[in-house]
């Protein structure tokens, strides 16, 4: 199959790497020139485990090309994926389907036979019909049809993500393109992944609903974690507690301190925004990012109580550790770490910061705050740590030597990766979510 990918972003790139990686001849199209000349140059826009020798494997097989030619890589496509941004818009929350419109516009313009037009994007429903719009009134004679196929990979995991899929959604009722998709993922086939054939609808739908769900089962352990530190009783224990139960399940019931990231903030607002405009509020996603907003200056607050609660930070020198969204990443988009340290920062603490792999992110969105060459450096002369981020390189700090190189031994643990017991024998004052909270420093 000869695939068009446009958006060469996390998700562009991280399926353009993986459907050449199957055979299929792709090319990632980029309206950002620096992006692509980068990529041409073996260099990658960001951090993903495994994507820089995945690329580079597939460049090198001649199945892999980057381009900003997107007319010439359409009019030779079997297939074209759009995998551009729908970010919030600014003001209502809505998703931005600019980017979307545009490709699709261009899309029209350049079909030159039969092709499948795939949003892979997270678009809200009636985006398809949009897309299909769009292209029949730039190209009256293009034969097309417009399909969705929602992806579901994690930042972090995404290329194992992709190739081992829980289940691939495809929205269409064109058998052609039904065929059509379901050719461009038979190499996936071997593992025999669910597959969901649905209205586009429903696709769209399908998506919002996951990733709203998912959102909701952090905010619920959440506020199970803020009244279990009222109540003297452990959320990690609650959570292994009713997890066990495959009706609930372990997965996203990790307290901490609120979701971010680039999908979950947005793609909640989103879908309440579609229910409020179809007269089918969604009280329930929107109590889940009212508890989620509001948890970010709770964290704050949080430090502020292991320094005896009365929300004056002035004087105390902070070290956060961990700034993207979550692990293994460098996305900053939305990460918790952003208000909470402007929120330390209102409080009057001098910020100190150390990400393993986003301090070039966090350079472009953090101000005021001394960027430090590792944990410890960024821990020294520090009154508290503060975990944000559970890089597997924070678990086993060295608790002997922070406590020597720190003004004060105070941890606030927003990840809950270590054991109260350990830290507070190493002398430190501890502070973790959901678990008794030890007495004021
Ligand atoms: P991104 O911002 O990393 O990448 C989007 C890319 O599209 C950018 O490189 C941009 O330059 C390019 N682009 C925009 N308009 C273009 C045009 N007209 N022609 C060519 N290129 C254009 O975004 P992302 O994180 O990859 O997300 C893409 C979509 O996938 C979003 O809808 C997102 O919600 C969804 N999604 C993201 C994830 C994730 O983990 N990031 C997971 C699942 C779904």
């Amino acid at each position: 199959m000869r695939i068009a990918m446009i958006g060469a972003g996390y998700v562009g790139l991280v399926s353009g790497a993986c459907f050449s990686d199957f055979g299929h001849q792709v090319v990632c199209i980029d309206n950002d020139e620096a992006k692509i000349a980068a990529l041409k140059s073996g260099q990658m826009p960001i951090h993903e485990p495994g994507l820089a020798e995945l690329v580079a494997n597939n460049v090198s097989q001649e199945r892999l090309a980057f381009d900003v030619d997107l007319k010439r890589a359409v009019a030779n496509a079997d297939v074209v994926f759009v995998a551009v941004g729908t970010p919030s818009r600014r003001g209502d929350g809505h998703a931005d389907l600019s980017y979307v419109y545009a490709a699709a516009r261009a899309i029209g313009g350049a079909i030159a036979k039969f092709t499948v037009v795939v949003t892979k994007s997270t678009v809200p429903v009636g985006t398809g019909d949009e897309v299909e719009r769009i292209i029949r009134e730039e190209n009256p004679d293009a034969e097309f049809a417009v399909v969705s196929n929602p992806e579901f990979l994690r930042e972090g995991a995404a290329i194992r993500d992709f190739k081992h899929p829980d289940r691939i959604v495809i929205g269409t009722n064109d058998a052609r393109a039904r065929n059509v998709i379901t050719e461009v993922y038979r190499p996936l086939h071997l593992n025999a992944p669910p597959i969901l054939y649905t209205d586009r609808r429903t696709a769209e739908l399908t998506k919002y609903a996951a990733n709203s769900f998912l959102a909701t089962k952090i905010a619920f352990i959440n506020e199970i974690a803020d009244l279990a530190e009222k109540v003297g009783a452990n959320v990690q224990e609650v959570a292994r507690g009713i997890g066990f139960d495959n009706r609930i399940g372990q997965k996203f019931l990790h307290a901490g301190p609120g979701f971010g990231g680039s999908c979950f903030p947005k793609d909640t607002l989103a879908l309440i925004k579609t229910g409020q405009d179809n007269e089918a509020p969604l009280r329930i996603v929107e109590t889940v990012v009212a508890v989620n907003d509001q948890r970010k200056r709770a964290m704050a607050r949080k430090v502020a109580h292991a320094f005896g609660g009365n929300g004056n930070l002035r004087g105390k020198r902070i070290a956060v550790l961990g700034l993207t969204f979550k692990p293994n990443t460098d996305d900053m988009r939305d990460a918790p770490s952003i208000p909470l340290i402007t929120a330390l920062q209102d409080m009057g603490a001098q910020i100190r910061v150390f990400d393993p792999i986003g301090m070039p992110q966090a350079r472009k969105v953090l101000e005021d705050v001394t960027f430090c060459r590792s944990a410890y450096d960024c821990a020294r002369s520090a009154h508290a740590i503060v975990i944000v981020t559970e890089w597997e390189q924070f678990r086993a700090l060295d608790l002997k030597e922070l406590s020597a190189i720190m003004a004060t031994s105070v941890i606030v643990d927003l990840r809950n990766i270590y054991s109260p017991e350990e830290v507070t024998r190493h002398g430190f004052h501890y502070c973790g979510v959901g678990r008794p909270m030890p007495l004021a420093y």
